[in-house]
């Protein structure tokens, strides 16, 4: 049985803690490898190996700094397809799909070769006779990114890149049920140029997240995962004065007007909703259909639903793949039940899927499920299930559905399908949500915007990547600057001083 190591200080290591954890095959239920689970001793040997590197790495040049981006970008060009190969037998996602993280993650060290325009600082000149200002901005020293298995390569992506470039050292905690992904970057590091201890991946599970969250040589914390686990980090860290980015979970609307295209509207929602078998931030979980658009709706979804191929990742044709654990898909298939128990309408039943051939017959594989006539008071609505199901909301008007979207907890994306300006511009207006899509069903933002949601699916005040990922990897310096003449009278008064 293979077992995964950290990387610590530009190698493979055991580290100290003797704990494992199983990584499953999840197109057939095996064990496929152990990731060894990292203690806080193991943090500690991270922390100080990311220290001694910040001192020589945050005094390299800028250029130094995005040369390893540029080389960075080139290798996750030239190994796309074997990443995506890593991602695919330990997520379940189809190679395609992990292809598509791969490429939204490298959209992020793209964004990290512009730093030296992006990190740009501001200068007055003259502010008083003979006195500039200029700030600047300066890396924080160690930060760590704690992520979850959604993503293994994207999520980190949008985290280490920007850390990276603007001069600080980083330990990925990455999510200990699809780990490979983080040591095959941390190679790619190394092939870029990136000096030892600069990149560093501890696994682990919560010890190795306490060990990160109370460690005093730690200044920073980005995390991405559930709410509960969001708020947990974000409550720790900051107790332990560090900056901290907590991105948590979503419950994703889309809400479908009477206008609309129904066959776009239903194309789009079915690949938001069961792509990588739902289990995407940005899923679309809920569509509200307004008025006459419910029944039209549920009838082509219907229908795009059961055209679904289910399968490994890996083979060519397969739409939608396993879920991560059998856990996951024992949870959904559940919430399937309880949702009828409740009175849903199961209009397509994902439950019990056999697949034909029987080298996935303990996969945890579960088919696309459409609930119809859900109300907000049932489970299904009210919990993030984080598998394909689609729940349909059948309400009256486009107020109404906002207001719907606006009393739910969470807030990370939403869309609008529609063909009136007037609506879309109604709706982006009011909406309590920090991404949406106008007939985009899966907003997710390019790099040089920031990702972030709103309530509980953002804790604190810190989006990830583009302007705000610079910001909150760096903090700012105001210089006030007077070179006097030496014959220059210039009077020292005791007021506070003010310049004129
Ligand atoms: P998770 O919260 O279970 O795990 C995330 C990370 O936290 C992992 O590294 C895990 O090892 C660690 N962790 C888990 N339990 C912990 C505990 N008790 N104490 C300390 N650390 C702990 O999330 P997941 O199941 O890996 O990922 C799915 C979740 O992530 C979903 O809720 C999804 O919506 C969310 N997510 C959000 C975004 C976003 O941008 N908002 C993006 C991707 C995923």
């Amino acid at each position: 049985m293979k077992t995964i190591h950290h990387w610590i200080d530009g190698s493979p290591t055991t580290g100290t803690g003797s704990a494992t954890a199983t990584v499953f095959n999840p197109a057939t239920g095996a064990e496929q490898a152990r990731v060894l689970l990292g203690d806080s001793s193991t943090v500690d040997t991270a922390v100080t190996a990311a220290a001694r590197a910040f001192e020589a790495w945050s005094e390299s040049s800028l250029t130094q700094r995005t040369q390893v981006m540029f080389a960075l970008r080139q290798l996750l060009v030239e190994h796309e397809e074997e990443l995506a190969r890593i991602i695919s037998a330990e997520h379940g996602k189809t190679v395609d799909d992990a292809r598509g993280e791969i490429v939204r993650g490298r959209e992020v060290v793209e964004f990290a070769c512009g730093l030296g325009d992006v990190l740009k600082g501001s200068y007055s000149d003259q502010v008083s006779r003979g006195v500039d200002v200029h700030n600047f901005r300066q890396p924080l020293g160690v930060v760590a990114g704690i992520t979850p298995f959604n993503f293994p390569a994207m999520v980190p992506l949008w985290m280490h890149p920007i850390a990276i470039a603007t001069g600080n050292a980083f330990i990925l905690k990455p999510s200990e049920r699809d780990p490979s992904a983080a040591n095959f970057v941390a190679r790619l590091y190394e092939k870029a140029g990136l000096p030892d201890g600069v990149f560093n991946v501890v696994h682990g599970g919560k010890d190795a997240v306490d060990a990160i969250l109370a460690h005093p040589g730690i200044e920073a914390v980005s995390f991405v995962g559930s709410t509960p686990i969001a708020k947990y980090v974000h409550e720790q860290a900051t107790a332990h004065g560090k900056r901290v980015q907590a991105l948590g979970g979503a419950k994703n609307h889309a809400i479908v007007l009477p206008d609309a295209d129904l066959e776009f509207a239903a194309n789009h929602l079915t690949a938001g909703a069961y792509g990588s078998a739902g289990e995407r931030c940005m899923a679309v979980s809920v569509a509200v259909a307004v008025g006459g658009a419910a029944d039209g709706l549920v009838e082509v979804l219907a229908r795009k639903a059961r055209e679904i191929t289910v399968g490994p990742g890996d083979r060519p044709g397969t739409d939608m793949g396993p879920l991560i654990t059998r856990a996951a898909q024992q949870r959904v298939e559940n919430a399937v039940a309880i949702a009828a128990a409740q009175g849903a309408t199961v209009v397509v039943d994902g439950r019990g899927l056999k697949l034909d051939d029987p080298a996935q017959a303990d996969g945890f594989f579960t088919g696309p499920s459409l609930l119809d006539h859900v109300t907000t008071a049932m489970d299904a609505y009210q919990e993030e299930l984080f598998g394909p199901v689609l729940a349909i909301l059948r309400v009256d008007s486009l107020d109404e559905a906002i207001a719907v979207v606006n009393a739910n907890p969470y807030g990370n994306g939403t869309a609008l399908f529609t063909g009136s300006g007037e609506a879309a511009r109604r709706f982006q207006r009011r909406i309590k949500v920090g991404m949406i899509g106008i007939n985009v069903p899966v907003p997710v933002p390019m790099s040089y915007y920031s990702f972030g949601g709103w309530k509980d699916s953002l804790i604190g005040d810190h989006p990830i990547h583009g302007p705000e990922g610079i910001r909150f990897y760096t903090r700012p310096k105001v210089v006030t600057t007077r070179w006097p003449r030496a014959a220059q009278q210039i009077t020292a008064g005791f007021d506070f001083p003010t310049f004129d």
